[in-house]
């Protein structure tokens, strides 16, 4: 990459300000870095810093050190070290030979502080703390100067020797540089710039006995490594006058480091102090570090997060400067956007309820072939799934009196099993408690026609072979507070008091769940999606006895609040993955129906209405379809009368619509059939695409709004001209400069990760044709 990228739209102010000190020349290259204290493990938080310092180093083609800030001996310990470059590694960023520790720059630091002395610039106070915090003032006063201030050079020097040879005890003296007393910024009220600490440090032992102050120590570690840009989070904006004059007093010249603020990320539901993040690791709320509640990168890692999903979730938030707090959907979004093409689909029972299907033959076991992946993922395989007499089902799955629009299954009702067959629950078997116990269950057969009069299919629902299926620990996190923001001040007693707002269901294990045989020889770190129950990854604890998933993220957010996303935005992103799990319902009744033969053979009446439609230029096999179903062949005619393209609407109707009705008969839709043809009339005549159209369509059949209302309302107009398009294209190469580079190098495979970015830039506007041509063209 070049330092002169393409200017990216809606870039953030520090890589503006970047590009602008490369561009004038300010630097030659950009040089950033990492600074944590090894005091603790790594949090989500410090990903975005991580994102950020060595994001710049990467688009900018500078370089990034990770620096360990470790001047502090009290808290700082190695096993911190080693944990902090586990994750930043983990992260997919590399420091390469820029590892540093500060405390290697201690005699360097040390004979800066001398020179400050000698200069007049810094003294030793012997006053006790309490009276220089008096002292201090307040906003309104000044502050009153130490009777110590005006001490002879010769004699602070004599006594910061002393103090570094151990001579003194803790708390009998300290450096301060020598600054103005009556600063409006209290920072620059003669700072505190070495104390007395008779802690051995963890890589000095006991050869030092004063240890430098952060606001000293961390503009000259940053001098030292010739940063360019400092980044720091917004609390620091103060310390930056500090940072400044510590630069000057000791004489680095300019070009030289200079701070710059960004907000730090807050995230609801959680704690992010590392102080706070310690004591519940340490009073036991939580299992460790890495336990999968934790904020932590590590309990991230293990809860089944990928760091793909973070760096996504940091693209995602950007870089500004004003203070919120992220909505942990947004991070949650990233997960299930990024899980969705890794984990496989498998079947788990949580809760099992024993169901036996009195009309199958006890030893008979049928091995179905179970695709692993719906059909919107583009990835290939399946596994087989044994079907027997003695199965198992959710027991949520079943209500002995079901509420009206139950989906599921009831006494004298159908559902399909998934990949299975269509069972019918015949018996209900109770305990003398009135408990249920199992369900006895007849099956339609496979590849036999449904007769017209077959009950209806009440949903499908997941199911598992009682003997073939293998017991396994399953793990629900939910998050860990059951507020948003744990440690906000009480406004009545003026304290936080996060550990009162602990969830006391952040964990729960279910002992008795069981797992298709195909996950048994799951490896540590998988990731699989149990249908209907969310994302999981298998523990490290996990063996082939006894396997133990751990819960990532559901499959939808059971929080609801979606503040920080647009309202629109949501809902676009609700109804897609609506849609899209849709579809799949839709891909398996289609799998289904072709096997039970539907339409095989029909009666004359419907082979005629079938004809007729063949004759309108349908498929045989759609047409056939559409005349199995009275009430959909009714629809397809009255869809017709608003749109004349039988091709087009049958399509929609048959491979959208079908789908998102699930199991509703077409009857109880909210709109009427020539509401199809005009939603099919706008994406024939160009006016939305047919991403977009989809969006419309699950909208319609939630709310019944016509279509043209849906498309002005969401803003679904399609891009129609390459002007519109252009910004976007350029906004998305400029903003992946590494995978730009590698398309040209030859791997254009990566066009349809462009396209994809484009599509959904444009929330489905754009003409993926269009969007191709125009990339490349650009390309
Ligand atoms: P503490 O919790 O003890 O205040 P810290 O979070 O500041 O510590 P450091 O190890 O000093 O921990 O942080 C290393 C870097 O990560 C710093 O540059 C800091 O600005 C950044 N950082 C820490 N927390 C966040 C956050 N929530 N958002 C963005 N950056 C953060
Ligand atoms: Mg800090």
């Amino acid at each position: 990459m070049s330092p002169s990228r393409h200017p990216a739209e809606g870039e953030d102010f520090v890589r503006e300000m970047v590009r602008r000190d490369l561009e004038n020349g300010k630097y030659p290259s950009v040089v950033t870095r990492f600074p944590p204290e090894p005091n603790g493990y790594l949090h989500i938080g410090h990903a975005k810093s991580i994102c950020l310092n060595f994001g710049l180093a990467e688009e900018f083609a500078g370089r990034c050190h990770l620096r360990y800030d470790d001047t502090n001996p009290q808290t700082e310990d190695p096993e911190y070290v080693a944990a902090i470059q586990r994750d930043v590694a983990w992260l997919g960023f590399d420091w390469g030979e820029h590892l540093y520790f500060a405390s290697d720059y201690f005699e360097r630091l040390y004979a800066w502080a001398e020179q400050l002395v000698r200069g007049g610039l810094a003294y030793v106070d012997s006053s006790s703390e309490a009276e220089i915090r008096h002292r201090r003032g307040t906003i309104s006063e000044p502050g009153t100067p130490s009777p110590d201030r005006d001490r002879p050079i010769e004699e602070s020097l004599e006594l910061l020797r002393q103090m570094r040879r151990g001579e003194h005890e803790e708390g009998a003296h300290v450096l301060r540089a020598k600054i103005d007393m009556a600063a409006d910024n209290m920072l620059m009220r003669d700072p505190l710039l070495y104390r007395i600490r008779k802690t051995p440090h963890y890589r000095q032992g006991d050869a030092w006995s004063i240890y430098p102050m952060y606001d000293y120590a961390h503009c000259l570690e940053d001098a030292i490594e010739n940063i360019t840009h400092s980044l720091c989070t917004l609390e620091f904006e103060n310390n930056r006058e500090l940072y400044d004059w510590v630069l000057n007093a000791v004489g680095i010249e300019r070009p030289r480091t200079e701070q710059t603020e960004f907000a730090r990320l807050n995230l609801g539901y959680t704690v992010m102090s590392k102080r706070k993040l310690l004591r519940l690791v340490q009073e036991g709320h939580v299992d460790g570090w890495d336990d999968p509640r934790m904020p932590t990168l590590s309990g991230l890692r293990r809860r089944g997060v990928t760091p793909e999903a973070i760096r996504r979730f940091c693209d995602d938030i950007g870089v500004a400067k004003s203070h919120n707090v992220i909505d942990v959907a947004r991070l949650e979004h990233a997960v299930r956007d990024d899980l969705n093409h890794r984990a496989p689909r498998a079947l788990g029972v949580l809760d099992p309820l024993p169901l036996e299907l009195i009309d199958w033959p006890a030893d008979r076991v049928e091995w179905l072939d179970a695709p692993s992946w719906p059909h919107d993922v583009p990835r290939e395989g399946s596994r087989p799934l044994p079907l027997a007499r003695q199965l198992i089902i959710e027991r949520d799955d079943f209500s002995d009196d079901p509420p009206p629009d139950w989906h599921r299954l009831a006494p004298d009702r159908s559902v399909r099993l998934r990949h299975g067959v269509v069972v019918h629950c015949v018996e209900v078997v109770k305990d003398v408690a009135g408990r249920v116990v199992s369900l006895r269950c007849t099956h339609e057969p496979r590849g036999v026609e449904r007769p017209a009069d077959a009950p209806k299919i009440h949903g499908t629902i997941h199911w598992l072979s009682a003997e073939h299926s293998v017991s396994a620990d399953v793990r629900l996190y939910d998050r860990l507070f059951t507020v948003e923001q744990p440690d906000a001040v009480d406004p009545e007693t003026g304290e936080s008091d996060f550990l009162g707002h602990l969830n006391p269901t952040s964990l729960e294990v279910r002992t008795a769940a069981r797992l298709e045989p195909s996950l048994a020889d799951a490896a540590a770190g998988e990731h699989v999606q149990l249908e209907r129950q969310g994302y999981f990854v298998v523990d490290a604890s996990s063996t082939p006895e006894r396997p133990v998933l751990n819960r990532t993220v559901t499959l939808r957010d059971t929080w609801a609040k979606i503040a920080n996303l647009p309202e629109a935005h949501e809902a676009a992103e609700r109804a897609r993955r609506n849609a899209a799990e849709k579809a799949a319902f839709k891909a398996e009744q289609r799998r289904a129906s072709a096997e039970t033969g539907e339409v095989a053979d029909l009666d004359p009446e419907r082979q005629e209405i079938a004809q007729r439609f063949e004759a309108l230029g349908l498929q045989t096999q759609d047409a056939r379809l559409l005349a199995l179903d009275p009430a959909l062949a009714q629809f397809f005619e009255g869809a017709l009368q608003a749109h004349d393209a039988p091709k087009a609407v049958a399509n929609w109707l048959l491979n959208e619509l079908r789908g998102l009705l699930e199991t509703r008969p077409i009857g109880d839709l909210p709109f009427a059939p020539p509401a199809l043809g005009e939603l099919v009339a706008l994406v024939d005549g160009g006016e939305i695409t047919a991403a977009a159209g989809k969006t419309v369509l699950a909208e319609m059949v939630e709310t019944g709004s016509p279509p043209r209302e849906v498309v002005a309302r969401r803003g679904l107009a399609r891009l129609a001209d390459d002007e519109a398009l252009v910004p976007h294209v350029e906004a998305v190469l400029a903003s992946h400069p590494q995978q730009v580079e590698a398309y040209r190098g030859g791997k254009t495979a990566l066009l349809g990760f462009f396209v994809g970015q484009i599509m959904q830039r444009t929330r489905g506007q754009a003409d993926p044709q269009s969007v191709r041509a125009l990339l490349t063209k650009r390309l």
